[in-house]
C-alpha cells in the first residue's frame, strides 16, 4: 500500500514534535482525551437534534488501556468516529490556518509554544510514540478504517474491522533511551495521576482497568489479585465548581488545556449567574497579544456549552469587538440545543448573557486599573489599542463603556495616566484637555507647539498611536472637558492683553503676511503671528477637523482620498528671524521668498512631513550661507 505524504506544514511540525526536548510530554494524553470528549459531544449533540438517535449516557465513555508487554497505550472512545475522508483530512493536516508560517525556527523549538498556540492536539502523540494507529468507525457508516503512521514519513489508510461506532487510538510507546524513560505512560498509577491532573473535569467517564490485591474471601491471610474497571475523573467541570475550591493554578491549567493561549492568563473571571438566566462562565484576560491579533486571521469568540456539551468553538456573538481579546467559555442550561447555529445568533438568552458578560469584563478591567496598576498596564500595552478602536468604531456608541479604561502618556508624569486622573488635577483656569500627536514620545516632547501649554504648567497627553486622535475626535469630551490639540487654532489660554497685542502686530504686518501667503499659495491657508511659540521661530498648526497627524495616517491608507489638513504657518514675533523677515520685506523681496520657503520647509520637517523638493530646500540653505 502506498504511503501518503503529510501536508508540508504538518510534516515540519511533526518532525519538531518527534525531536523536541519536551518537558511536559504527558500532555499528549490530555490532548487525546480532549479529542475523544469532543467526539462524544458531537454524537450527543446530534442525538439531541436528530430523533432517530438516542443518547444513553451509560454507553458513552473514554477508556485508557496500557499494555506493558506490547508497550502500547490505547485510548478508546465511543464518540462520533471518523470516515476515511475525515481521517485523511483531520489527521493529515494541521495548523490549518497557515499560522505556522509566521513563526521563526527558534520560537518553534520550544514544544510548549507550539502546543499552546496551534492546538496540535493529536500530533502530540508522537512525543511518546514511535507509531500511532487510529481505528475509527463513523456514525452512520458501514465500514471502518485504520490510519497508521510512524511519523514524518507519511501515513497509510486501509479498511478495517470494527463493530461499534467510535475511535481507538493505539500508541506504540517509545523505547526508553539513555536518559529518557517512557515507562510511566504504561503504568496504571502514573496514568491515573496524569488523567486526574489534566482531565478531571471531562464530563464523560474516563475508565481504566485497575489491578489490585485484596484478602481472599474465605481466608483473611491470603491475598488475591483482581482487576476492576474504575472511573478516574470526577467529571465535574471546573466551571461548575465553587470558586473557593479552585486555585489560580486550576484556572491556569484549564486555560492551557483549552488552548486559549500559550501565555499565562493575566486574570481570570469566574461567573456563576442563577437568576432569570442561568449560566456559568470562565473568562480570561491574556497577558500577551496573540501573534495574529491585529490581523484578519484572528477570530474572536467564546466556547459555548449547553448544559455541559460543547456546541460551538467560537461564539462571536458573546463578545463585542473591543473585548475580542477575552478568551474562555460559557455554559448555560437555558440555551435550547435544538436550534440551528444561525438561530443561535438571534437567541434572546444568548444576547442577555453577552450583555452580562460585557459588563463583567468592563468591571473587572476597571478594578484591575484601580487595584493593580502594573498588571493593568501590561494588559493595556497588549490590548489598549483595541479599546481605542472600540471608542472610535460604531460611531462612538461604546465610548461610555470604554473611556475610563483608556490611558495615555502624560507630559507631567512621564507615564500612563487615565482621563479621570488628568481631569481631576486640572487647575481651575484650565479649560481643555490638551493633547499632542506625534510618532513617539521623544518627538512630541520637542514639538514647538507644546511650548505655551507647557509653560502654563498644563499637562499634555501624548498621542503616539495612529488611532488616538480618531478615538478622541469620537469621544469629543470627557467629564464635560473638551479635548484640544496643542496645534489647534485657539488654545483657550491667551490673556486678553496678549490677545490684543497679537492682533495689533498681526495688523501691522499684514502686507508681509499676505506676501508670504502668496508665496506659499495653496500650501497653507494662512500665515500669522503665533500665540503659542516661546523659543522656536515657526510651527505649523491646523484649522478644521483634520489635523496633521490625521493627514499622515489617511495618506498612508491604500484608498487615500488625498485629504489634507488646513495648515497655518505660525511665526514667533519675538524671534530674531521675524526681524530678518521684516527687514527683508523692506529692502529685498527676493530674500523674503527665500526665507518663507525655508521656514515653511523647516516647519514641515518638525512635523515629520515630507518636503516636496529637498534639493531646492538644500540649495536655499546654501544661499543663506553665502
Ligand atoms: P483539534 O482537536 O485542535 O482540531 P487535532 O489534531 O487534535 O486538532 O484533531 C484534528 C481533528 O481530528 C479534530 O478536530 C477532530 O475532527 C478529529 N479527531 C481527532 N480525534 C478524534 C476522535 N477521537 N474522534 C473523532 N474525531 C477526532
Amino acid at each position: 500500500m502506498a504511503k501518503q505524504q503529510f501536508k508540508a506544514e504538518s510534516k515540519r511540525l511533526l518532525e519538531m514534535m518527534i525531536n523536541s526536548i519536551y518537558s511536559q510530554r504527558e500532555v499528549f494524553l490530555r490532548e487525546l482525551i480532549s479529542n475523544a470528549s469532543d467526539a462524544i459531544d458531537k454524537i450527543y449533540y446530534k442525538a439531541l437534534t436528530d430523533e432517530s438517535l438516542t443518547f444513553d449516557q451509560e454507553n458513552y465513555y473514554i477508556k485508557v488501556t496500557p499494555n506493558k508487554e506490547k508497550r502500547t497505550l490505547t485510548i478508546t472512545d465511543t464518540g462520533i468516529g471518523m470516515t476515511k475522508e475525515e481521517l485523511e483530512n483531520n489527521l493529515g493536516v494541521i495548523a490549518k490556518s497557515g499560522s505556522l508560517a509566521f513563526k521563526t525556527e527558534n520560537e518553534l523549538k520550544d514544544g510548549h509554544d507550539i502546543i499552546g498556540q496551534f492546538g496540535v492536539g493529536f500530533y502530540a502523540a508522537f512525543m511518546v510514540a514511535d507509531a500511532v494507529t487510529v481505528i475509527s468507525k463513523a456514525l452512520g457508516s458501514e465500514e471502518a478504517f485504520k490510519w497508521q503512521s510512524e511519523g514524518a514519513e507519511g501515513y497509510t489508510i486501509e479498511p478495517h474491522e470494527k463493530d461499534t461506532v467510535g475511535t481507538e487510538i493505539i500508541l506504540q510507546i517509545k523505547e526508553n533511551a539513555e536518559e529518557e524513560s517512557y515507562d510511566e505512560f504504561l503504568e496504571e498509577y502514573s496514568l491515573k495521576t496524569i488523567i486526574k491532573k489534566y482531565s478531571d473535569f471531562i464530563r464523560y467517564p474516563i475508565k481504566m482497568d485497575v489491578s489490585g490485591q485484596r484478602p481472599k474471601e474465605d481466608s483473611e491471610d491470603e491475598l488475591e489479585s483482581y482487576v476492576e474497571e474504575q472511573t478516574i475523573n470526577s467529571m465535574v467541570p471546573i466551571w461548575r465548581k465553587n470558586k473557593s475550591e479552585l486555585t489560580d493554578e486550576d484556572y491556569e491549567k484549564f486555560y492551557q488545556e483549552k488552548h486559549y493561549g500559550f501565555d499565562k492568563p493575566l486574570k481570570h473571571i469566574h461567573i456563576s449567574v442563577d437568576g432569570t438566566i442561568r449560566y456559568q462562565s470562565i473568562l480570561y484576560i491574556p497577558e500577551n497579544m496573540p501573534f495574529d491579533y491585529y490581523s484578519k486571521e484572528y477570530e474572536k469568540g467564546l466556547e459555548l456549552y449547553s448544559n455541559g456539551v460543547l456546541i460551538m468553538n467560537k461564539s462571536a456573538d458573546l463578545l463585542p469587538d473591543y473585548f475580542s481579546f477575552v478568551k474562555g467559555m460559557v455554559d448555560s442550561e437555558d440555551l435550547s440545543l435544538n436550534i440551528s447555529r444561525e438561530m443561535l445568533q438571534h437567541d434572546r438568552q444568548l444576547k442577555l448573557i453577552a450583555k452580562n458578560i460585557n459588563k463583567k469584563i468592563k468591571n473587572e478591567l476597571q478594578s484591575l486599573l484601580k487595584n493593580d496598576r502594573e498588571k493593568y498596564e501590561t494588559f493595556y500595552k497588549a490590548f489598549g489599542r483595541q479599546l481605542k478602536y472600540g471608542v472610535y468604531s460604531d460611531f462612538g456608541s461604546n465610548k461610555e463603556v470604554l473611556q475610563d479604561l483608556l490611558l495615555f502618556h502624560s507630559s507631567k508624569e512621564s507615564k500612563l495616566v487615565s482621563l479621570d486622573e488628568y481631569v481631576s488635577r486640572m487647575p481651575e483656569d484650565q479649560k481643555y484637555i490638551y493633547y499632542a500627536s506625534g510618532e513617539s514620545i521623544d518627538r512630541i516632547e520637542k514639538l514647538p507647539q507644546t511650548e505655551l501649554v507647557s509653560e502654563k504648567g498644563y499637562e499634555i497627553l501624548y498621542f503616539t498611536e495612529d488611532i488616538d486622535e480618531f478615538a478622541i475626535k469620537m469621544l469629543m469630551n470627557y467629564k464635560e472637558k473638551e479635548f484640544k490639540s496643542v496645534s489647534s487654532g485657539d488654545l483657550g489660554i491667551e490673556s486678553d492683553e496678549n490677545e490684543a497685542q497679537t492682533e495689533t502686530e498681526q495688523a501691522e504686518n499684514k502686507d508681509l503676511f499676505d506676501f508670504m501667503k502668496n508665496i506659499l499659495s495653496s500650501k497653507v491657508k494662512d500665515v500669522r503671528i503665533s500665540k503659542r511659540l516661546k523659543s522656536h521661530p515657526v510651527c505649523l498648526t491646523t484649522e478644521g477637523d483634520v489635523t496633521i497627524e490625521m493627514e499622515k495616517i489617511l495618506s498612508a491608507m491604500p484608498d487615500n482620498q488625498n485629504v489634507k489638513a488646513d495648515k497655518v504657518l505660525e511665526i514667533n514675533s519675538n524671534h530674531e528671524v521675524f526681524q530678518s523677515l521684516k527687514n527683508a520685506f523692506e529692502h529685498d523681496k527676493e530674500k523674503v521668498t527665500l526665507y518663507t520657503n525655508l521656514l515653511y520647509n523647516q516647519a514641515l520637517l518638525i512635523e515629520g512631513l515630507p518636503i516636496q523638493d529637498p534639493v531646492e530646500f538644500t540649495n536655499d540653505m546654501c544661499k543663506v550661507m553665502v
